[in-house]
């Protein structure tokens, strides 16, 4: 498949048109142009210079946004197994994931990217929120990972992780990074289309002193960004506040200005009353990742009491967010949450108005003027679809597998299930080859 130009402009007829929030399922059509919907109707004359496209039986729904993911970590799958098996979350992160991302150079970053930017692509989402590390490469790192992003034709929010885990020169250069980064966002931003943005990336608050929290903080300030941070994903996070500093995590990064409302606080697991409170007044969005969050054996995340900013984040785990609000759902059900099928919906939802947030266009309500990133889904679905029941069709049917088509700013991505790239997976099996080669020297 060639890709289509950027001006190319679609007429989509017949689709079953669905919004998560509030749940709207109707049949109609819509008119893409320039990275818009410009028009939507229930039956719209065709343009001379537009593609038709006969979308009957087919869904048409906003694409899906992956809130919290480490892009570096796709290489990971079926890497050797660590010297010593972890007993805790600090042991996994020391054993696996920092030595995996020390193991990172310039090839491998690259890879990485584009096989989990390829991954959410083929699962429908549009956009993500990618919290990197490379610290054995880190200045350039961002635009090895945007290039990457760019040429499978995704958006992204990106970030580098500052963190003391490596001494100070890795941490400056790690703050260089997200400053160089948020810079080149600045300039290219008014241009648009805008598929970049940036935050400022840091890891957590037990690997950052107060230095290196204010001068995180100090960037957020600078470009009026917000900070992508985990946050309580394990007791260990707030153990260290509490004994380093008398805080809670989410008290420390107020003390420091590191809150505002386009704060990304991952996982949360941990949080106590008073921090989520906090939180909730700063307006930071929590970014919830049951997978993960089951993997790791940190436990479950309070999600009832984060209020109306939550997101869903797949930590690394891909970047398919049908599967990831699946498994939210039915371990909530598993925990006695109150929380059926339609809130998670809504959740879904909040991820997109995440990105709206970020990118200043709308995305999630397929209305003229939202932005043209979309996924059509092949779904033959035994039973009816309504607006009444759509969530329980994505707990017990819709899943990642009907994707048969998705565009990012009006452009297909995805068509027919073909890319215009095909098939990466032999280059990032040489690639992930050369990385475990690494990772077992270290
Ligand atoms: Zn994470």
């Amino acid at each position: 498949m060639i890709p289509a130009p950027l001006n190319m402009s679609y007429l989509f007829k017949s689709a079953l048109l669905v919004n998560l929030d509030p749940p709207r399922v109707e049949r109609g059509d819509l008119r893409i142009a320039a990275g818009n919907i410009i028009e939507r109707g229930s039956s719209l004359e065709a343009r001379e210079d537009e593609e038709i496209i006969d979308l009957t039986g087919k869904l048409v729904m906003p694409g899906m946004v992956c809130a919290h993911t480490h892009l570096y970590s796709a290489l990971a799958r079926g890497m050797p197994a660590p010297p010593r098996t972890p007993t805790n979350f600090k042991e996994i992160l020391e054993f696996v994931w920092w030595r995996l991302d020390r193991a990172l150079d310039e090839e491998t970053i690259y890879w990485s990217a584009m096989a989990g930017a390829m991954d959410a692509a083929r699962a429908g989402t549009t956009c993500l929120f990618d919290h990197h590390a490379s610290p054995s490469h880190i200045s350039g790192s961002l635009q090895i990972v945007r290039e990457a992003i760019e040429k499978i034709g995704l958006r992204a929010v990106l970030c580098y992780e500052v963190t003391d885990r490596g001494g100070s020169d890795e941490r400056d250069r790690g703050l260089d990074e997200n400053r160089s980064f948020l810079n080149w966002t600045k300039q290219t931003g008014s241009s648009k289309p805008a598929l970049f943005r940036g935050l400022v990336g840091a890891h957590a608050s037990f690997t950052l002193n107060d230095e290196s929290l204010g001068a995180c903080s100090e960037l957020m300030r600078d470009f009026d960004a917000g900070l992508h941070i985990h946050a309580a994903e394990d007791m260990c996070d707030v153990n260290d506040a509490r004994d380093k500093f008398g805080l809670g995590v989410v008290e420390r990064l107020a003390k420091h200005g590191a809150l505002n409302n386009q704060t990304i606080l991952a996982h949360g697991v941990h949080l106590s009353v008073e921090d989520i409170e906090i939180a909730r007044a700063a307006g930071v969005w929590f970014a919830h990742n049951p997978r993960s969050n089951m993997n790791n054996q940190v436990g479950y995340a309070p999600v009832e009491k984060f209020g109306e900013r939550v997101v869903l984040g797949t930590d690394g785990i891909g970047a398919d967010m049908f599967e990831e609000a699946r498994s939210a759902f039915f371990k909530g059900r598993d925990e006695g949450l109150n929380f059926g099928a339609d809130a998670w919906l809504r959740v879904l939802a909040n991820n997109q108005r995440l990105a709206s947030q970020a990118f200043g266009d709308d995305f999630g309500s397929l209305a003229p003027g939202s932005a043209a990133d979309l996924v059509v889904l092949d779904y033959q679905s035994p039973t009816p679809v309504t607006p009444e029941n759509l969530a329980w069709h994505f707990a017990f049917g819709i899943n990642s597998a009907a994707v048969e088509s998705m565009l990012v700013n009006g452009r297909f991505v995805i068509r027919d299930r073909l890319h215009a790239l095909d098939d990466l997976c032999a280059e990032s099996r040489r690639a992930a080859e050369k990385l475990w080669a690494r990772l077992q020297r270290l």
